[in-house]
């Protein structure tokens, strides 16, 4: 595995940054999660808009352009061979001080991993998730704003770890106001009596470019697609639900707190969003 730092290419062993960048001191940097099917990025251009935003959010300046970064993307699954794979994109803020001073920090760094894929066992996609809610809040965005995809994860860390205690994969994360949110890496989708239903931008969640296809989808098939606040209640009497991300892809939820979601196995619209989901990404 070569991994692309800031120009040049190091083997995995050999690809290291400083323990004084403030992405690792602070988690000071901000990151994205990209598929490639068949040798091309899916939906490259809204992660690179998205990975530019959440460096704005944190007025961090990214040391080369747009297309530049795309090309560096590219180059990366080229010389990695990796056709079907997974990316994994950060710019760290760079080396600085002990201190928080960010404007030390002169020499962001761009890291680009190129991977195979590390995806839920496919059993799970036949026979649907059971997910828990978690005890820990999705961080409200008054705080700071989940549309940043910023390298500290650690909000989302400890809602896997009560997910993982709880024997599940994933596991759901209300925000302040007691609604649901998101799960710890991934949006959820409930299906109701002809309406796909999904948490809107405000309920605190990350933006997710999966979601974005997937509302696409089902608008251009005529399903009523509405992004409102959903409640705990609303997901347990759900006829169907599921999961939405770049790694997941489309992932039916079958059980939330010992709940079953509908008849308890993945719905038949869940499943015609999935289908409809792989065209999309081998076009
Ligand atoms: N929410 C969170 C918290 C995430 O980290 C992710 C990405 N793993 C998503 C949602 C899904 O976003 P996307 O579809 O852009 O991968």
């Amino acid at each position: 595995m070569k991994i692309y730092i800031s120009g040049k290419y190091f083997e995995r062993s050999e690809a290291k940054v400083s323990v004084f960048d403030h992405g690792f001191l602070y988690g000071d940097g901000v990151f994205e999660g990209m598929r490639a099917y068949g040798g091309k990025v899916f939906r490259l251009r809204d992660h690179i808009e998205r990975l530019w935003e959440s460096a704005k959010g944190i007025a961090l300046e990214i040391p080369i352009d747009a297309d530049k970064m795309a090309e560096a993307i590219k180059d990366a699954l080229l010389v990695n061979e990796i056709t079907d794979g997974y990316i994994r994109l950060i710019v760290t803020r760079g080396e600085g001080t002990l201190g928080l001073d960010h404007y030390l920090c002169r020499n962001p760094q761009v890291i680009i991993i190129a991977d195979k894929l590390a995806l839920y066992p496919s059993e799970l996609y036949e026979v649907g998730l059971e997910i828990v809610t978690a005890s820990t809040i999705r961080i409200n965005p008054a705080m700071l704003s989940p549309q940043i995809k910023s390298m500290n994860y650690l909000n989302n860390i400890l809602a896997k770890i009560e997910a993982y205690k709880a024997g599940c994969a994933e596991v759901l994360m209300l925000n302040s106001r007691g609604e649901v949110a998101e799960c710890s890496g991934d949006n959820i989708f409930i299906y109701k009596r002809g309406v796909l239903q999904t948490p809107p931008p405000e309920a605190g969640i990350l933006e997710g470019i999966t979601r974005r296809v997937v509302i696409e989808i089902a608008v251009n098939i005529g399903l009523k697609v509405k992004e409102s606040p959903i409640t705990r209640h609303d997901v347990f009497t759900a006829e169907e639900c599921f999961l939405t991300g770049s790694a997941a892809e489309l992932i039916p939820v079958v059980k939330l707190d010992d709940r079953t979601i509908g008849n308890g196995k993945p719905g038949e619209i869940t499943k015609k969003l999935l289908t409809l989901f792989k065209k999309e990404t081998a076009k």
